[in-house]
């Protein structure tokens, strides 16, 4: 899983295909995320102390991860990552397609620096 929380994904399959948005949840423990505006589902509340109408309310519900492409802003589209680790060891991931980094995810790491020949 190298989704993580506010990226910006594009949707691969299902009613959704092709859209794209930000991800407000990742549930790494069933590989899901849960993406902003996607999947939309009505749930029908009966009224309670939070909500004294009752009614319908519209919420995301969580779609798999392996559906998800990463947007990349160079290619204008979802795009296959990949991860690698930088000059300094820190650790990133990149777009498969044109080598743009996507992201930190760890901090710099001397001892997976790039030697000095
Ligand atoms: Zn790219």
């Amino acid at each position: 899983m190298i989704i993580r929380k506010d990226d910006t994904v594009v949707i691969t399959t299902g009613d959704d295909k092709g859209r794209s948005g930000r991800v407000l949840r990742v549930l790494r423990d069933e590989d899901r995320v849960v993406v902003e505006g996607v999947n939309r589902v009505y749930r029908h509340v009966r009224p309670n102390r939070r909500n004294p109408q009752g009614g319908r309310l519209s919420k995301e519900m969580p779609i798999a991860a392996s559906n998800v492409l990463l947007y990349c802003q160079h290619c204008h589209r979802g795009v296959r990552t990949g991860r690698r680790y930088g000059a300094d060891g820190h650790k990133e991931r990149f777009c498969k397609k044109c080598g743009t980094g996507l992201g930190t995810l760890s901090k710099a790491r001397p001892a997976y620096a790039k030697k000095a020949k």
